[in-house]
């Protein structure tokens, strides 16, 4: 067997576990990071997955030395955000005016990020493995670290993160415990070509059967859709033609981008909500989707992993990684932090969703009355502004 030794291995080489990677070799860190798949590649045609960055995104990316990259290659910043529910006059709409700002974020897709921070990550001597059969043998403890198998190799860290997703299997295997529960719906992804170009605003409309967001691209005729449907309508819009899925975009959102087109392969995600309640164990951390995944109706959940990132790194600038003690502790605040942040964004993804997810006439009522104020009130729309920027 051959021993290889690193300061931190990172399993999982996505947008957070990539991060993560850049910033701490950027501190003088061995890193290794084992992913299961190639770097991902570039195309010509505009990608399905997107993801709606806000300015603290922007800054870390950049920080990575990514940012640079990604905006030379694709971005589509969005200037206006509007809200409106179908079935109700509730309707709000704000702009990085009343902020001060120059955009309230990009939509970028999620392969260019991924493929820019591994680029980067290599140029800062991260060893980036692609590696599905690892095994990890130990959490490591006072005296000696982490351990995992790897082939012939027998690689010694002393911190794991686990930024392997939804369905890590280093949380798995520490047996941290999570709650979830389902929602009960898909996530449908395409993209979308318009009649009207979308001119920068990032739209989203409440259906009785789930919200649909339409993201501006950086293609002035095209949105990314996210229809988080209800589990029975899901059914049927995914059994439905790409000619009819477009027309029941237009018809859904009341045709305020005229005439659609569908323009991609349709794709479903079910969505669940999950955060593990213990994130460490030992040597052990847990980072990104793999601690939380959340609805994507605000478009938050990879803002909310680039959250982890810089505070992780932040607690492990100068720690003496061999000290479990001082590790620990410097980890503890970490979670702590970050849980704060992500119990908080679960709550008021749940308020949105109850809040427009609901039939009840009196709840209606309320939100439109709810809607109609910030629209109206400057300092209340300026504070949403500002959430939707964090
Ligand atoms: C429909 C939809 C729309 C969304 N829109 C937005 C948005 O607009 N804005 C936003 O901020 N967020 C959005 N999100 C959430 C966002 O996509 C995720 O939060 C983000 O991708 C999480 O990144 P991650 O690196 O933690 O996990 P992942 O992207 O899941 O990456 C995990 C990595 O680990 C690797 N891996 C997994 N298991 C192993 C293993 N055993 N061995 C080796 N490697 C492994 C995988 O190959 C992958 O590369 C959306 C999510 C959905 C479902």
């Amino acid at each position: 067997m051959i021993r290889q030794q690193t300061d931190i291995a990172i399993v999982g080489g996505g947008m957070i576990g990539l991060a993560l990677a850049c910033l701490l070799a950027t501190q003088g860190r061995r890193v290794t990071v084992l992913e299961r798949h190639t770097q991902p590649q570039l195309g010509d045609e505009l990608a399905l997955r997107v993801s709606a960055l806000n300015a603290r995104s922007r800054k870390l990316l950049e920080q990575c030395g990514a940012w640079a990259l990604i905006a030379q290659h694709r971005t589509g910043p969005y200037h206006r955000m509007q809200v409106w529910d179908k079935d109700s006059p509730a309707h709000i709409e704000f702009s990085a005016q009343d902020v001060n700002a120059d955009d309230l974020g990009a939509i970028v897709e999620n392969n260019v990020i991924e493929h820019f921070l591994w680029q980067r990550a290599q140029a800062l001597q991260v060893d980036i493995r692609q590696a599905e059969d690892w095994k990890l043998l130990n959490a490591g403890d006072e005296d000696s670290p982490a351990e995992f198998s790897l082939g012939n190799e027998l690689l010694s860290a002393q911190l794991v993160v686990g930024a392997d997703g939804g369905r890590s299997q280093v949380r798995q295997w520490a047996e941290l415990p999570i709650t979830f529960w389902d929602y009960q719906q898909q996530g449908i992804v395409a993209n979308i070509k318009t009649e009207r170009p979308h001119q920068g605003v990032a739209r989203q409309v409440f259906l009785p059967t789930g919200p649909l967001a339409l993201l501006p691209t950086p293609e002035a005729h095209t949105v990314s859709i996210v229809w988080s449907a209800d589990q029975p309508f899901a059914e049927q819009l995914l059994a439905e033609s790409p000619e009819r899925l477009a027309k029941w975009v237009e018809a859904e959102s009341g045709r305020i981008l005229g005439a659609c087109e569908t323009a991609s392969p349709v794709k479903a995600f079910p969505l669940r909500m999950q955060y593990a309640r213990r994130w460490q164990h030992q040597r052990i951390v847990l980072a990104g989707d793999a601690a939380h995944t959340i609805h994507p109706l605000a478009g938050q959940g990879a803002n909310l992993g680039f959250g982890d990132v810089q505070e992780l790194a932040q607690v492990l600038a100068e720690v003496e990684l061999k000290d479990l003690r001082a590790l620990s502790r410097r980890l503890g605040a970490y979670v702590r932090t970050r849980k704060a942040e992500t119990q908080l964004m679960i709550a008021a993804m749940e308020a949105f969703k109850r809040g427009f997810g609901t039939a009840n006439p009196i709840l209606k009522g309320l939100r439109a009355i709810a809607f109609a104020l910030p629209n109206h009130v400057t300092p209340l729309k300026r504070k949403l502004a500002e959430i939707a920027l964090r």
